[in-house]
């Protein structure tokens, strides 16, 4: 009995061995040498909706073409090259006490199936807890090569570079190594950099020989992609971040692609990269997709989204807000990035100052700090709705109406002057600078450093906290505060939209 039961198995193994050899030797060939690696490229995404009025973006759709990308090749990773945890209107919202600080992010991420990720400036926006926090939530895979704690070793869950393996139906097998690096200029006390180029040598360096395609997952200038691509050798591919508007140019020796998509998946890049693992050969295809609604929405990251929407939403409506809400229909284009908010006057941040200048009554002239506009992207012409309204100003507060002397004005705006690039520039009404006189005009008529002007500001510009400004604040002798709450700095836009484009029908 026993042996008839042996033979019996040692047939059904022969059949099967013969069956999956005939299997084997069907098509695709017997010693496939070609190993396929799909890449979805993001990065800057602070978005978990459509933006652009539902036009663009959104990443239950991103969830959606990851899935068709892995149904065509199950070799599929994803790959977001930095800046998640901020900035963005619902990580603002307060729910159970505390502020959603990209937990909403990091859940929809998970539920699309990000793979990997390295730093951008912006995670850095956050307090060490919540920072660490969201680390330890993410179910993706963090690694960097030059942003560490406060004693130079890695954050809890990241890495300082990634090795994996996939392996075609032959299994045939190719080693993929990443390194990550980001750009030093946001520096909390909790982190400490090396400096990129370095770090991106020393990983490549460490990674040489143990894997058959490098890839650099960078967060930082173009030109320091550039530089990069120019100086460390041996880097197939550079994914970058930091632009927000796409990017695609070949730099260095050896023509290294650098590739960016576009800011809040408003595309998303796919390098399709095929390896030959006898003659070493790769060959990289890469496409820019547009994310738009003709890309239906994945149903289960789709439901995550719209959790963290319910909840964040529920947040504004006690502060007041129906984000839901049509503030107008805007003829022109808004831009509120911070290359543009940071350095110069526009559209968007002169309705800002008017909305103040508009709000007290009396003022003769506003000032805003370009750094409380954090919305980073801009709104084209169309629909802008309460939610928009708290996208641009999300951190709120008070029109505060002051008197002020002439002589601390022009220190406030030599020194809103001197910050230009950064947080502390100055967006003003009824403000400018005469290059012929070597001076600035109010009204139109040269600041008198003697008298008193009545001025509308926003309440965080008078703590004394901005940047090279710690003069303006309540004990100053020469300010004087009128009114400390005159109206609320986003009601005070929304008037002035509503002013200007014509209230909403
Ligand atoms: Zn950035």
């Amino acid at each position: 009995m026993k042996k008839k039961k042996l033979i019996r198995v040692f047939s059904t193994v022969c059949l099967f061995f013969l069956l999956s050899t005939i299997l084997a030797f069907s098509p695709p060939a017997p010693h496939d040498t070609i190993v396929k690696i799909t890449l979805l490229q993001i990065n800057d995404v602070y978005e978990i909706t459509p933006v652009s009025g539902g036009k663009e973006g959104g990443l239950a759709r991103l969830a959606t073409l990851r899935k068709q990308l892995a149904a065509q090749n199950p070799n599929t990773f994803m790959i977001l090259a930095g800046d998640l945890f901020s900035p963005s209107a619902l990580g603002t919202a307060k729910v159970d006490g505390a502020r959603l600080d990209g937990k909403q992010m990091v859940e929809v991420l998970n539920a699309a199936g990000l793979n990997y990720c390295t730093f951008g400036n912006h995670e850095f926006d956050l307090k060490e807890q919540p920072f660490r926090q969201r680390l330890s939530e993410s179910r993706f895979t963090w690694f960097s090569g030059n942003a560490f704690d406060r004693n130079q070793k890695p954050f809890p869950n990241v890495k300082e570079n990634v090795i994996f393996t996939v392996t075609n139906a032959s299994n045939q097998t190719a080693r993929i190594g990443m390194i990550g690096v980001t750009m030093t200029k946001n520096k909390p006390d909790y982190v400490t950099y090396l400096d990129p180029l370095e770090a991106a040598k020393k990983q490549a360096q460490a990674l040489r020989g143990q894997v058959d395609i490098l890839i650099a997952v960078t967060h930082l200038p173009l030109e320091d992609d550039v530089k990069l691509a120019q100086t460390v050798a041996g880097i197939d591919l550079i994914l970058g971040g930091h632009e927000h508007e796409n990017v695609q140019v070949w730099r260095g020796a050896n023509f290294t692609p650098i590739f960016k998509a576009d800011a809040n998946a408003r595309s998303a890049y796919i390098h399709q990269l095929t390896y030959d693992v006898e003659t070493r050969r790769l060959q990289i295809d890469s496409q820019l997709q547009p994310i738009t609604d003709k890309i239906p929405e994945d149903p289960e990251t789709g439901q995550v989204v719209q959790r963290w929407v319910d909840l964040a939403f529920g947040a504004f409506k006690t502060m007041g807000f129906e984000p839901g809400q049509l503030v107008v229909n805007s003829p022109v284009t808004l831009d509120g990035r911070e290359s543009t908010v940071r350095n110069y006057p526009g559209k968007l941040t002169d309705l800002i100052a008017e909305g103040f200048l508009n709000a007290a009554p009396g003022a003769e002239l506003a000032i805003c700090n370009g750094g409380s506009i954090r919305i980073d992207d801009e709104l084209p012409p169309g629909a802008i709705s309460e939610y928009d309204i708290i996208r641009i100003l999300p951190f709120g507060g008070n029109v505060v109406s002051v008197e002020m002397r002439g002589r601390l004005l022009k220190q406030v705006l030599d020194q809103g002057r001197a910050n230009k690039g950064t947080g502390g520039f100055l967006q003003t009404a009824r403000v400018s600078w005469s290059e012929e006189k070597g001076d600035w005009l109010i009204n139109g008529k040269p600041l008198d450093q003697r008298r008193n002007y009545k001025a509308a500001i926003n309440d965080f510009l008078i703590t004394g906290n901005e940047q090279g400004m710690d003069f303006l604040n309540r004990k100053n002798p020469d300010l004087r505060v009128i009114n400390e709450n005159v109206m609320e700095v986003r009601r005070a836009l929304m008037a002035q939209m509503q002013k200007e484009f014509g209230q909403k029908k």
